[in-house]
């Protein structure tokens, strides 16, 4: 595999920590956790989005770009940390958010209008779907655009995640630990996407189980086809010789609950529960869910005592501020 020659943006701070959670361990009465701490990747309150645009900002830069377009949800992480990296490197960034402006910015929303980039509305529309009109209208202004995927989802996208599989590696193998499970929250796949590559290039063992939050419902295709495409392309990207089958995919389906952001029972247990035995923030749309998941399973038998699990924190406390009446802690 070879992709050195492919541009990288330093952005964020790297390697992310990697701790033990002994304390919420001890009171799940097992298994083993530990924690891959992607909520410090440094950039405006960090999150996995960080690494993904590491290496999609430095193709927006390699093309000379002037001016980023990225889509999102209005609590985004993603469009957050595309405003901050904007910011640093002087592009002008328009984010296309989901829903109307509220009354007062808080969380994400908030620190995209401290970032100065424009916010565009788009009503139902949280995947991007007004983008083309944009890029066109910017286009005839003489700006040299790039669009930033949704999710930052892309190939360059998950590659970022196979580095990051890399990272993990070399602090895994110091402490001699090996993972039965990796744990995370799968929304726009490039995460899930680059960890099985990265898995499978260097031939770990561990099951890649990804924590689907959201129903996906205005996609074209099935998320799960989608990832696993996603999976092989990166491969194919980084002339790796390997083909992904849906038997390669882990993602489980069980906890989307009522849809993407909607906050229940379960994620309010996993984020009092990882703050008040760890003293670590989770989200309210993502890793909570997906924390909420591993108790599950653990608490259900899916997975042993004897288990040694690696959940990946991917970030979004700030949105905590913005659901604040939505949390029943
Ligand atoms: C975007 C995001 C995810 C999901 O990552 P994908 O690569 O889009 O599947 C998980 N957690 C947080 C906090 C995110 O912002």
């Amino acid at each position: 595999m070879e992709y050195h020659h492919i541009p990288r943006e330093p952005l964020g701070f790297f390697p992310t920590p990697l701790i033990e959670l002994t304390r919420l361990s001890h009171a799940l009465g097992g298994p083993t956790i530990f924690m891959k701490r992607d909520d410090q990747t440094g950039l405006a309150l960090g999150g996995n989005k960080t690494r993904k645009l590491e290496f999609i900002i430095g193709d927006a830069l390699a093309k000379g770009a002037d001016t980023i377009i990225t889509a999102g949800a209005a609590q985004s992480n993603h469009c957050r940390q595309t405003a901050a990296a904007a910011a640093s490197l002087g592009l002008e960034c328009h984010l296309v958010l989901g829903g109307q402006a509220p009354a007062a910015a808080n969380g994400n929303l908030l620190l995209d209008q401290i970032f100065g980039c424009h916010i565009h509305w788009a009503g139902a529309h949280r995947k991007g779907e007004d983008i083309p009109q944009l890029v066109e209208q910017l286009t005839n202004a003489g700006k040299n655009v790039y669009v930033v995927p949704y999710g930052g989802s892309s190939e360059l996208g998950a590659l970022a995640f196979v580095e990051a599989f890399k990272e993990l590696e070399a602090q895994r193998s110091e402490i001699h630990e090996t993972f039965t499970h990796i744990v995370f929250a799968s929304s726009s796949g490039g995460t899930q996407a680059g960890l099985m590559l990265g898995n499978r290039l260097f031939d770990s063992p561990s099951q890649i189980m990804g924590i689907n939050i959201d129903k996906g419902e205005t996609d074209q295709i099935p998320f799960d086809e989608y990832t696993l495409a996603l999976a092989n392309r990166t491969a194919e990207l980084i002339g790796a010789d390997h083909q992904f089958t849906a038997a390669d995919l882990c993602l489980n389906d069980d906890y989307v609950g009522d849809g993407y952001g909607v906050v229940g029972a379960l994620e309010n247990e996993a984020i009092a529960l990882t703050a008040q035995t760890e003293g670590i923030l989770l989200d309210p749309v993502y890793t909570g869910r997906a924390m909420g998941g591993l108790i599950d399973m653990i608490r259900t038998g899916k997975i042993k005592h004897t288990d040694r699990v690696l959940f990946w924190h991917t970030g979004g406390a700030p949105a905590l501020f913005a659901y604040a009446n939505d949390l029943r802690i």
